[in-house]
């Protein structure tokens, strides 16, 4: 079975500061990195490196053209990836001493996608694939209301958090991702408890507490603890966690071990530091030692 993931592609730009810039102050910055980003593209890293056949739809302009080539070397289906005349999503990230970050986003291409794309790349499509989508592209409804149409499972992770957004989608997925802060936002904008959302499956990550499922059919829950570790960097760890889910659930594993394996994968993100390209594989997670 395959991952569809319809996800943003980012150009993350990162600069070490002295201090934050005041209005109308020019800063140097000491040091430059660059890597891959995005929410789309670190969950299509995470269910790939943990052995799914995960394919990206998304787009990027000429000069986001190595990010496609990076998710390649990870293992990720590019082919539906569309290259347009247009900015590749970025995001300007100034650092600060004490490791605080202010940061520019510019979602570019990743805003730029079309219906038509999106229903030509599930044309490759079976029944039983599952389709992802977070909130970091356009065409975040009409893609589910496609992906329900054809029979896959539709999952969403609701990141960056919209109550509209994430409402739209409802009607059509079948399982849904929330960290703590998005579960009371939701609860709050809807007034429903997760299980009372009309959604079959939705688990909710608690950070260093773990993670739980609600199961929309009979109202019962699993509690997932979570490995201990000294975190160094917590970039990264929701999103691998709802990778490493997914591409367990295409396995056939139960709901209680995609989370177990989930949790020993963002356990593991959250002591290095980088997102994408720290992302650890199958092998790692299953001999990793807590
Ligand atoms: P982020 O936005 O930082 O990527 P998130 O808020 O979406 O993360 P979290 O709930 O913080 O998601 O983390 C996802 C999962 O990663 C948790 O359910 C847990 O399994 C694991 N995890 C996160 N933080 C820790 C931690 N400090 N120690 C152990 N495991 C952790």
């Amino acid at each position: 079975m395959a991952i569809w993931n319809l996800g943003s592609i980012n150009i993350d730009m990162v600069y070490a500061l002295p201090h934050m810039p005041e209005p109308g102050e020019t800063l140097a910055a000491s040091s430059f990195d660059q890597g891959l980003g995005g929410k789309g593209a670190n969950m299509s890293v995470a269910a790939a490196r943990a052995g799914a056949h995960a394919c990206h739809i998304g787009a990027v302009g000429p000069e986001g053209k190595w990010t496609v080539d990076r998710l390649t070397e990870y293992g990720v289906d590019t082919r539906y990836i569309a290259q347009l005349d247009t900015a590749t999503g970025h995001a300007i990230i100034a650092v600060d001493p004490s490791g605080e970050n202010q940061i520019i986003l510019y979602p570019g291409a990743n805003r730029a996608l079309t219906e038509d794309q999106i229903g030509q790349a599930l044309t490759a499509a079976n029944a039983g694939d599952i389709l992802l989508m977070q909130n970091e592209t356009n065409m975040q409804a009409e893609a589910a209301r496609i992906g329900h149409q054809l029979g896959l499972r539709v999952a969403y992770a609701a990141a960056p958090f919209d109550a509209e957004a994430v409402q739209a989608v409802l009607p059509f997925i079948d399982l849904l991702f929330l960290n703590e802060v998005e579960a009371a936002q939701l609860q709050a904008a809807t007034g429903k408890a997760p299980q009372d959302l009309g959604v079959d499956d939705v688990i909710v990550t608690l950070g260093a507490k773990g993670a739980r499922h609600f199961n929309g059919r009979d109202g019962s829950k699993i509690d997932v603890p979570a490995q201990r570790v000294t975190p160094v960097d917590t970039t990264g760890a929701g999103d691998t966690f709802t990778g490493y889910v997914l591409a367990a659930l295409d396995r056939g594993l139960p709901m209680a071990q995609a989370m177990t394996q989930a949790s020993r994968a963002g356990a593991l993100m959250v002591t290095r530091h980088g997102a994408a390209d720290v992302i650890p594989d199958l092998k790692e997670v299953q001999e990793a030692k807590f």
